[in-house]
This record gives structure tokens, sequence and C-alpha cells, in this order.
């Protein structure tokens, strides 16, 4: 990947977001379960960093955790989010962020679905924008549906 990082004043990104993508993407916040616009979303299309746009998961790997929140088994190719340790709130948890900008997007767990390699990305919608598109990276083919079924 060629994308120059940013990096923003907490000033700007004060100015550039909204108040509750300011709190969780910028304090690490985290939006109430089902609340989220995302949570529900069936779709097609990348989402991306509503901080900065670059673009972090595919459709093609969201699934219904049934968690509250949007949870995918897989980010984007290419190093496009961040892994930290967060002991924060009595819990070790591992934080995912993303790393053109840096931003907070949510955590990661061992619970996924264990067909696509066991891991959950549970990811605020609020720090997600949806890019509808037809045919988003990964989606498998017509022909690999059929042989599948
Ligand atoms: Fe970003």
């Amino acid at each position: 990947m060629n994308e120059r990082k940013i990096n923003k004043s907490e000033e700007e990104w004060r100015k550039l977001l909204t108040p509750e993508q300011y709190e969780v993407l910028r304090k690490k916040g985290t939006e109430p379960a089902f609340s989220g616009l995302y949570e529900n979303e069936h779709a097609p299309g990348v989402y991306t960093c509503a901080a900065c746009g670059a673009p972090l998961f595919s459709s093609s790997t969201k699934y219904d955790s049934g968690c509250g929140w949007p949870a995918f088994f897989a980010a984007l190719g290419g190093d496009r989010v961040n892994f930290h340790e967060d002991d924060s709130r009595g819990m070790h948890r591992i934080e995912v962020s993303c790393a053109k900008c840096g931003s907070h997007l949510g955590h990661i767990f061992d619970d996924g679905p264990e067909e696509h390699g066991g891991k959950r990305f549970c990811i605020n919608s609020v720090a997600l924008q949806l890019e509808k598109m037809e045919h988003p990276p990964g989606e498998k083919t017509e022909k690999e549906t059929k042989e599948a079924s």
C-alpha cells in the first residue's frame, strides 16, 4: 500500500467529525449495542474508515454475530488495520484501529466463525462508512456459489 499516513491534530478531527464519531474514533468510545446504522446492514460494498476514507472491510466478510455491532471475520488485505493491547475497563482486549489515520474502530475477538478462521472484528458503526458496490472484494463468483452448494 502506497497511501500516505494521516496525522491530524485533535482540533482538526473535532471539526471534521460529528460528536458521536469523534467520541468513538478519537476517544476510543463504544456506541451502544444495537444502536448503529450498520449492525443489520446486508448491502454489498466496502466499509471505509469514517475518519479518513481508507477501505477497511468488505461486506463479503460481514456476518450476523448477534453481538450488537457490525461483525466481520476479516479485514481487507494490505495491513489496513493495526492491533493494540487494550487493558481498559478491567478487561484484556485487542483494539483495532485504522492503519492510515490511527482512529479507533473497535476490538477483535476469537469467537468468530470457525470456517472463516475464528476471528470476530467487532466494529462500531459510527466508525465506518459503507460505499455500496455491486461486486465487493472477496465476493464469491456465481460459479463458486454453485460449486459450494
Ligand atoms: Fe482512518
